[in-house]
């Protein structure tokens, strides 16, 4: 069990010892060998700072004394290792579609919000009993790396691994995209505002709350693109004209610092990634020549 109090007294000398002090000492030094709880005089191990702060811990079967005020139960404290490590996660291209997908609901939805519609009511399955956050012996302490998500690159740590965990990527539009996302993996969305096709590269522009934002479809994600896809942005352009509103685009990008200074480039990697109103270009194009 271990306390938080600052001060010990070693009972070799009968001095103080403090939290900080002991701290700059190495493991396994004697004068950390002789250590007391201050109140009721029961011996005590010294844990250095590390993941977790520095602290004292009562040594194996001994306990503070019952009337100690230095005595802190933990049978139901939380604890919780926080793991700094990094991995980094490459999204495969069904995950990089259910986040734009979520994107492209969450978009719709504050969308319909702003423009006064009501959300359609969800019937919710009822809600089971919530765990009780107690946590007592069985309490399991599980470490935990920061997951890191890429669209291209080595990855460190497999899909099976990660299996149950989320990878969390940022939600992003092109009014809250600021300067600080440069370099990530993000998932972008906004109203699909034009698309400019050029010799050998797309443009996508994407505007929310009147910031709009270009997204470059370059050389390398059109090689590998199929063969009719500058064909199916080329209608798509066509079409946005006659529609009365813009759909909403929403697709996992990446981030690359821009040659103009303190701006990002948002780039596309791979485009069947794209979602237009949450269905594939040639899908949503195939739907609006059925609705014609
Ligand atoms: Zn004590």
């Amino acid at each position: 069990m271990s306390t938080k109090f600052s001060v010990a007294i070693d009972s070799e000398t009968g001095n103080e010892r403090t939290v900080k002090e002991l701290d700059m000492i190495p493991n396994g030094d004697k004068r950390l060998k002789h250590l007391q709880c201050p109140i009721c005089g029961c011996s005590l191990s010294f844990r250095h700072s590390g993941v977790n702060q520095a602290c004292f811990a009562t040594k194996k079967n001994i306990e503070h004394a019952e009337n100690c005020e230095l005595r802190v139960q933990y049978e139901n404290a939380k604890r919780q290792i926080r793991q700094t490590g990094e991995e980094d996660v490459r999204l495969t291209n069904k995950m990089r579609l259910s986040r734009a997908y979520y994107w492209y609901l969450q978009i719709s939805r504050q969308l319909d919000l702003d423009a006064g519609v009501e959300p359609k009511k969800r019937i919710r399955s009822k809600k089971s009993t919530p765990k009780s956050r107690h946590k007592d012996d069985k309490t399991v302490v599980v470490s935990t790396a920061k997951l890191i998500p890429k669209i291209t690159g080595e990855s460190t740590i497999s899909e099976e691994q990660i299996q149950g965990r989320r990878v969390p990527t940022a939600r992003k539009q092109p009014s809250t995209l600021i300067e600080s996302d440069v370099n990530q993996t993000i998932n972008f969305g906004g109203i699909l505002e034009d698309v400019i096709v050029e010799s050998n590269h797309i443009w996508l522009v994407i505007s929310s709350a009147d910031v709009k934002k270009r997204v470059i479809i370059n050389e390398a994600a059109l090689n590998l693109a199929p063969v009719n896809f500058t064909e199916l942005m080329a209608t798509l352009k066509s079409r946005l004209k006659s529609l009365g509103k813009n759909p909403i685009f929403s697709c996992v990008i990446e981030t690359i610092p821009s040659s103009k200074e303190g701006s990002i480039q948002c780039m596309i990697r791979d485009v069947s990634d794209i979602l237009i109103n949450g269905k594939a270009v040639s899908v949503y194009l195939a739907k609006l020549n059925q609705n014609k």
